[in-house]
């Protein structure tokens, strides 16, 4: 067994290697696998976007809402002017009959759904509910709203607590398709806290190329897996799969019960490779257009830098990973021929000066090769690869 103090000796050990080579630990150029005919980023790419920092909200619990993220859009949070976000869905324009009683917002009977102001696509939706402390009626008559993405995807609201009902129409199901794995209510009176992650069914010249998915957490218990969509959802009607808008309201649903909401927030979530994104595996004209995209910018970063340093010549160099351009591979073969050129009669101590740059350049070609990017003669590659392996530096 690694006692611990061995292991942090050895990350101690690895992390100063890392440095010395120059292998941060947010990567670095000519590293992991290069891209490929599906993926335009390599493996461990720097020149892959960090992702954005996002400030984490608080949880909720029974007695408070907690806090949105920071990159959250906020439907609803207790106030007055949030409510003004949501509209009546009777008529055009017409605000909301629903009212805020103790920070929430209850749904107002026979008042209507309401639907937000904003269009929604794709996104993370956090939404807390509570069913009426008294239970009234049985099965779907119980505490019954529903929340309607893009105003046609219900994932039901409903007072299950110790109240049966079908099974596809359980609170958490998405509606009349599939029902929660379990169910984890709280009883009725307590909030709700549900948690979705949508993603809209997406069809390319009618014919689907991602069903679309709904994950859900109920109370913080994963209720939908990832679950595709069927195409809009109903009552007693099998769905029909169908392309969606690309946005629209979201929508709340008035079944009669005054049912409360607190605590609404969203998240737009990117696109997906399938739509433009580029992350995840990608089509083959999408990868290549990207890589095209991350060679340019490398290249126009190398031109910034002083062309005479091994630093712009390696970062021309590293466009070629991207993409196949013949005037930087001539310009990358000539300050290659030329670098090893000037090796050659240097004196040990001179050479011995000039082991990291001679490594990092060794690195980066052996690299290209490796990918077949360059061809294994290219330049004085040969040259290249006797001197560093007389030297003992090829590892
Ligand atoms: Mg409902």
């Amino acid at each position: 067994m690694i006692s611990l103090s061995y292991w942090l000796r050895f990350c101690a050990v690895a992390s100063l290697a890392c440095s010395v080579l120059g292998f941060a630990s947010t990567g670095s150029p000519f590293y992991g696998d290069a891209p490929d005919r599906h993926h335009p980023w390599a493996v461990h790419d720097q020149n892959r976007p960090q992702p954005a920092v996002v400030t984490p909200g608080t949880f909720s619990s029974a007695e408070q809402p907690g806090k949105p993220p920071s990159d959250a859009v906020v439907l609803f949070d207790g106030t007055q002017d949030s409510l003004a976000n949501w509209l009546s869905d009777k008529k055009e324009g017409e605000p909301t009959k629903w009212v805020i009683r103790d920070g929430a917002m209850e749904c107002v009977p026979k008042s209507g759904y309401v639907r937000t102001r904003q269009a929604i696509g794709d996104c993370q939706l956090h939404i807390e509910w509570a069913a009426p402390v008294k239970p009234q009626g049985d099965s779907q008559g119980r505490g019954n709203s529903g929340i309607f993405l893009m105003g046609i995807l219900e994932v039901q609201v409903l007072d299950n607590y110790n109240n049966p009902t079908y099974a596809d129409g359980f609170a958490c199901s998405v509606y009349s398709v599939n029902p929660p794995m379990v169910n984890a209510l709280r009883p009725p009176g307590e909030f709700q806290v549900v948690d979705i992650v949508f993603r809209r069914p997406l069809y390319r010249e009618g014919q689907a190329v991602d069903p679309g998915y709904v994950t859900v957490f109920c109370n913080g218990v994963l209720v939908q897996d990832h679950t595709a969509l069927e195409g809009q959802n109903g009552h007693m009607k099998r769905s029909v799969p169908g392309p969606f808008p690309d946005k629209a309201p979201l929508k709340l649903q008035d079944h009669g019960n005054p049912v409360r909401y607190r605590n609404i927030w969203y998240r737009e979530l990117p696109p997906r490779a399938a739509e433009g994104g580029t992350d995840g595996l990608l089509s083959e004209e999408a990868t290549m257009a990207k890589r095209r995209e991350i060679a340019a910018s490398i290249r126009a970063d190398a031109a910034k830098m002083d062309a005479k340093t091994t630093a712009a010549m390696l970062r021309l160099a590293e466009s070629l990973v991207y993409e196949q351009d013949a005037v930087t591979l001539e310009q990358v073969k000539v300050w290659q021929t030329q670098f090893v050129a000037g090796l050659t009669p240097l004196a040990p101590a001179e050479l011995k000066a000039k082991e990291a740059e001679v490594k990092s350049v060794f690195r980066a070609f052996r690299f290209l090769v490796k990918f077949k990017i360059i061809p294994a003669d290219f330049g004085a590659q040969e040259a290249f690869d006797n001197l560093v392996k007389i030297q003992g530096w090829e590892k």
